[in-house]
Parts: C-alpha cells; sequence; structure tokens
C-alpha cells in the first residue's frame, strides 16, 4: 500500500472529545476573564472536592503539574537528604526525578514482565536501612498491586506515594486508585486520560494532617498571607485550568469505557501473538491510558504499521536507571533485565476515545500481516 493513499490513524487525536465540548470551554474562559478569578479560585476549589471524590478520597489539592504533585507528595512525607525510595526503572523520567529533586535517592525494583508494573516480590532484596518510602507507578493505567504493596510497606514501616498520573479512575479490587497509599498523585497533562489544556496536577489523600501540608506546600508554603511556615513554592493548579478540567470529569468514566471496550477488541484480534497484549492482573481494572503490546522486532513492525499509516509509540525506548539523567546513582545495563527487555520489544498502539472499531482492526490486521510476511 502506498503511504499517500491511506487514511492515516494517528497514535492520538484529542479532536472527538474537545469539539464538543468547544462552546462550554469557551463559556469557562469568560467567566474566569470577567470575573478575574485566577488563583486558587472557585474552580480550583469545586474540582478538589469533584476529582477527590471520583479517585475516593477525601481531600484534593490542585497543583501545578504531576511531577510538581508528586514532589510535594514526598515533601509532605518528609522525604529527604539520607533517604531512599523504592521505585520502578520503567516509566516516565519525572518517577525518578522527583525522588532526586526531593533529596533522595531512587532505588529501582525490575518490573513484572507479565505487566511491566513494579514487581513486588523484587522489593525485598532492593530494601536498605535507608528506605523510607515506595512509589508504584500504575503504569499505562494498570493498577500495581497494591495489596502486596501496602502488606510490604507496612511491615517496614515506610510511606507510600501512587504514581497514578496515567491510571484516572483505574480500580485495584474495586477501589479506586490514588488513595490506596497515603498519598496518591494524578497529571492533567493534555495527553493523560484526564488532559487539560496544558500542564495541571492533583494530589489525593484521606490523611486531614497531609492535605494541609500540601496545600501550603504548593503555595509558597503559606498559612496566612505573608506568613510562610516553611519553604514552599508557587505550584498551585490554575483556575482557568481547573475550570476546564471540571467540564471534562463528568465524561471521565464514558471516555474510559470506551478504552476498556476497544482494548478488548485488540486483545481479542492479538490473541495469536505473536505480538503479545500485556496481561491483566486479577484483581486490577486497567484504564488503558495505552494499549501495549510485547512485539518481536519490535522496531521492523513500527516501520511497517507506519508505511500503512498507523502510528505508534515506544514507551518507554531506555529504561530510567540507564537515563544519563540519573547516571550519577550507579545503575549499568543488565541491572534490571525485565525492564531492559521491555524497553527493547514494547509498543503502543492507537487508542482513544473515538477511535473507531474499524481502525483498531486495520492495526491487528497489519500487526498480523507483518508477522505472516
Ligand atoms: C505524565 C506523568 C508524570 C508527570 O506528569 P506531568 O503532569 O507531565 O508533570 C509522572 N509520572 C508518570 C508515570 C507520568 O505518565
Amino acid at each position: 500500500m502506498d503511504r499517500t493513499t491511506v487514511d492515516p490513524i494517528p497514535f492520538l487525536n484529542l479532536a472527538h472529545v474537545h469539539e464538543p465540548l468547544e462552546s462550554a470551554a469557551v463559556e469557562v474562559f469568560r467567566q474566569v476573564y470577567r470575573k478575574n478569578d485566577f488563583i486558587l479560585g472557585e474552580h480550583v476549589r469545586h474540582f478538589e472536592e469533584e476529582f477527590a471524590h471520583s479517585a475516593g478520597a477525601a481531600y484534593g489539592i490542585g497543583i501545578s503539574s504531576g511531577t510538581a504533585a508528586l514532589e510535594l507528595a514526598l515533601r509532605a512525607l518528609g522525604v529527604g537528604p539520607g533517604d531512599d525510595v523504592l521505585t520502578t526503572p520503567f516509566s516516565f523520567f519525572a518517577t525518578a526525578a522527583v525522588i532526586v529533586y526531593a533529596g533522595a535517592r531512587p532505588v529501582f525494583v525490575d518490573v513484572d514482565p507479565a505487566t511491566l508494573n513494579l514487581d513486588p516480590r523484587a522489593l525485598e532484596q532492593a530494601l536498605t536501612l535507608k528506605t523510607k518510602a515506595i512509589m508504584p507507578v500504575h503504569l499505562f493505567g494498570q493498577p500495581v498491586d497494591m495489596t502486596a504493596v501496602n502488606t510490604f510497606a507496612r511491615a517496614h514501616k515506610l510511606h507510600v506515594v501512587e504514581d497514578a498520573c496515567q491510571a484516572h479512575g483505574a480500580r485495584w479490587h474495586g477501589q479506586p486508585v490514588g488513595a490506596l497509599g497515603e498519598i496518591g498523585c494524578f497529571s492533567f497533562y493534555p495527553t493523560k486520560n484526564l488532559g487539560g489544556f496544558g500542564d495541571g496536577g492533583m494530589a489525593v489523600t484521606n490523611d486531614g494532617r497531609l492535605a494541609e501540608r500540601l496545600r501550603s506546600l504548593r503555595n509558597c508554603g503559606r498559612r496566612a498571607q505573608y506568613e510562610h511556615l516553611e519553604l514552599g513554592y508557587n505550584e498551585r493548579l490554575d483556575n482557568l485550568q481547573a475550570g476546564l478540567l471540571r467540564l471534562k470529569l463528568p465524561h471521565l468514566k464514558t471516555w474510559t469505557d470506551e478504552r476498556q471496550r476497544l482494548a478488548a477488541l485488540y486483545r481479542r484480534e492479538l490473541a495469536e501473538g505473536p505480538a503479545r497484549p500485556l496481561e491483566v492482573t486479577p484483581g486490577a481494572s486497567p484504564v488503558y491510558h495505552l494499549f501495549t503490546v510485547r512485539a518481536p522486532r519490535r522496531d521492523a513492525l513500527r516501520e511497517h504499521l507506519a508505511t500503512h499509516g498507523i502510528q505508534t509509540g515506544v514507551f518507554y525506548p531506555t529504561p530510567l536507571h540507564l537515563q544519563p539523567a540519573f547516571a550519577g546513582f550507579g545503575g549499568k545495563p543488565g541491572d534490571f533485565p525485565e525492564a531492559e527487555r521491555a524497553a527493547g520489544d514494547a509498543l503502543s498502539l492507537p487508542l482513544y476515545p473515538g477511535l473507531s472499531e474499524k481502525s483498531v482492526l486495520r492495526v491487528t490486521s497489519a500487526v498480523r500481516a507483518f508477522y505472516a510476511g
């Protein structure tokens, strides 16, 4: 087939969810504009309540990004210099970066090849006398085994911060992620399942004291005007952003259902292999931020799909322990073989609300044709 004559299937297309909301979004802008309600305004307060409720948490604290939320979560728990934090080497950069920002040391734990999530069975061997916290990542929208993580954390008196930046609405044994540990952090980066129109994030918790601390940390360590209790930051969620996110939140469930339906179709069509979808852990309800397969000859498959107009993504081509930014922590090739294997064969296929079943079938038949040819 000629690259120029087929309809392209983009990796992600936000038009389907944005077009129907356009006039309501313009109305939110007009309202915020006219009220001059820009900082910690009415929309932030409402959105914090509404989002926390959807995540099964008592408190929500709007923060400027998912990255900032994760860093403030560690700081609120007192994680800092001299502490080790256990996390996965197979995630977005921010997961490990925030540990370093807070002054602590990331200690990686290899992933389970079936799910590519942190393998709780590998926690024990990574434990040091300095371990202070665990930061599991619900990768691609699939919950980590939080029963195992929390049991381990309780046994060793560790804090638990969930990186739920890809997992809005995902459930572990029926409970939404985010409030399963002490603090859960979400991102509203535009491509996330609940995406804003710029950067944004939120921390959720059931602990009122931690909520107060997070509120202070995101707002210059402020208690009252010009009274700064500690060295906080300017990391608030914008009121305009919160207003726009409030428009989207009521649709999240419908969009998630659609992702799950399309994922089931991918699974059915790819059941014969050799490109294998990630497995779903019993008890996990993934929200499919991405639909990822383990693909032999990944790069050639990717090129083949591109010639058929199908755009794919590689998340992540380099595990965190091998990123130059974290070279100071002594990671070397071979340290985390499962994460390294995944970096070589994980391929994410197009998946978003509004993607047609016909497009999914075109993707899966192109995948099959590649391996048959
Ligand atoms: C997106 C993401 C973040 C960071 O969120 P931002 O809002 O972009 O700062 C952190 N961790 C994971 C796993 C992510 O996917």
